[in-house]
């Protein structure tokens, strides 16, 4: 696997970072995945906007143009064998003598790998996965996608130490989002999803599913959603870049609605196909 590190393109079991590097001492840094379908990069420049607002978030100063980065990803999907790539970029405040104070005048460490992507299958759309519901204890500033996620690592390994694929976070009484996803509900026939704001990341993918739910005329409700809704929720599902869009069929072990994928998955899901092999067909962007 080729992997992209300071400016470098190099074998992964060939670059090396520093023992200093912040990202290893502090997690002092952010990042992005970018799903890549048939070597098409998935809305690149909202994740590029994103990283930004990341960047803006933790003082970073962003050490690439639009440009450089659409390039340097380009060149490390066609350097790997995969069609369907999840790309991984993280940017940290560089190496420097272990002090919290921002170290003057350093450049970043910048590092990007892909591994090949593999969306759920259609077996997974079709029974829907179990989630477990937990307290979100993390910090304020959940809509920076930043790589100190200790909390997010906690929170998701209750949901595989109980045999689920997900947790569900509740912050005094009202859903946030999952360890690694956006949540959304289906209630009375609408598509009910929480508000952007500092306690959740702003999902690529969140948005996706509304502009879809919009384009088709689907009712949809951004608003607060407390935990009773979600417990009594006709349908829940997880969005994320490398998942898409996955039915949550138990919750803490009690069944989601009527316990398996609904009818409001299914619209959700088709829509979603079908952006999705458009952004295939599409021309390759320069
Ligand atoms: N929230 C969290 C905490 C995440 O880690 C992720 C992505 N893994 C998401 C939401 C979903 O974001 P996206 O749709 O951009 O992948």
């Amino acid at each position: 696997m080729t992997c992209y590190l300071n400016g470098e393109f190099k074998p992964i079991e060939e670059a090396c970072v520093s023992v200093l590097d912040r990202g290893f001492i502090f997690g002092d840094g952010v990042y992005e995945v970018i799903p890549v379908y048939s070597r098409h990069p998935f809305r690149l420049d909202e994740h590029l906007k994103r990283l930004q607002h990341s960047l803006d978030g933790a003082r970073l100063a962003n050490p690439y143009a639009a440009g450089q980065w659409h390039d340097l990803i380009h060149r490390l999907i066609d350097a790997n064998p995969w069609s369907d790539q999840s790309v991984y970029l993280q940017l940290t405040r560089g190496v420097a003598k272990r002090d919290h104070a921002f170290p003057p005048g350093i450049p970043p460490t910048v590092f990007m790998m892909t591994n090949e992507l593999v969306p759920p299958g259609e077996a997974l759309k079709r029974t829907g996965v179990a989630a477990v519901t937990a307290v979100d204890n993390r910090w304020a500033r959940c809509d920076l996608k930043a790589t100190s996620l200790l909390p997010n690592v906690l929170l998701r390994q209750l949901a595989v130490d109980a045999g689920a694929v997900e947790t569900v976070l509740l912050r005094e009484g009202f859903l946030t989002e999952g360890a690694a996803s956006n949540i959304f509900l289906v209630r009375a026939g609408a598509i009910v999803a929480p508000p952007k704001g500092h306690l959740m990341l702003p999902g690529i993918t969140y948005d996706v599913v509304l502009e879809l739910a919009r384009e088709n005329e689907i009712p949809c409700e951004i608003r607060e959603i407390s935990e009773f809704e979600v417990r009594t929720a006709e349908e829940l599902w997880l969005t994320s870049s490398t998942r898409e869009v996955l039915p949550i069929t138990r919750l803490d072990g009690q069944p989601v609605g009527a316990g398996r994928p609904g009818p409001m998955f299914a619209r959700m899901n088709a829509h979603y196909q079908a952006y999705k092999n458009l952004v295939m067909r599409a021309p390759k962007a320069s």
